[in-house]
C-alpha cells in the first residue's frame, strides 16, 4: 500500500482511538465501577446490572481500542492493508468502512461461515 494512504488510514485509526478513549460511555464506566458509593441509593441488583453493564461496554471499547493498535503496530511493521489469511491487499473500500480489518473480503467471509457452520454443529 502507498504511504500515503496508509498515513490516510493512520489519521482515521488516531481520530478512532481518541473518539473511544474519551467518549463518555468511557468516563460513566468508571462511576459505574465504584458501587461503593451508589450501594445507599441503589439496590444490590441495580448496582449488580450497571456494574456488568459497564463490563460489557469496558470489554467492547477495549476490544475496539486493541483493534485500533493492531492496525497501528501493523502500518509500523508494514503489513496493514494485507489479509492475515491469504497475505493479499484488503479491499480499499473494505478498509474506508474498517480500517481495523484484517481479513480482506473473502477471508472474511469464509470465516464467518465457519463459525457459523460451527455454531450449527454445536
Ligand atoms: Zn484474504
Amino acid at each position: 500500500m502507498k504511504s500515503e494512504m496508509v498515513a490516510r488510514f493512520k489519521k482515521a485509526l488516531l481520530e478512532q482511538r481518541a473518539q473511544v478513549t474519551s467518549s463518555k460511555k468511557w468516563a460513566m464506566e468508571g462511576l459505574a465501577l465504584s458501587t461503593d458509593d451508589l450501594a445507599d441509593e441503589m439496590d444490590l441488583s441495580s448496582a449488580e446490572l450497571a456494574q456488568s453493564m459497564s463490563l460489557q461496554l469496558k470489554g467492547r471499547e477495549l476490544m475496539m481500542l486493541k483493534q485500533i493498535d493492531d492496525g497501528l503496530a501493523r502500518m509500523e511493521r508494514g503489513t496493514f492493508g494485507c489479509c492475515g489469511e491469504c497475505s493479499e491487499e484488503i479491499e480499499l473500500g473494505r478498509l474506508e468502512a474498517k480500517p481495523t480489518a484484517i481479513l480482506c473480503l473473502g477471508c472474511q467471509e469464509a470465516t464467518e461461515w465457519e463459525a457459523k457452520r460451527r455454531l450449527q454443529i454445536a
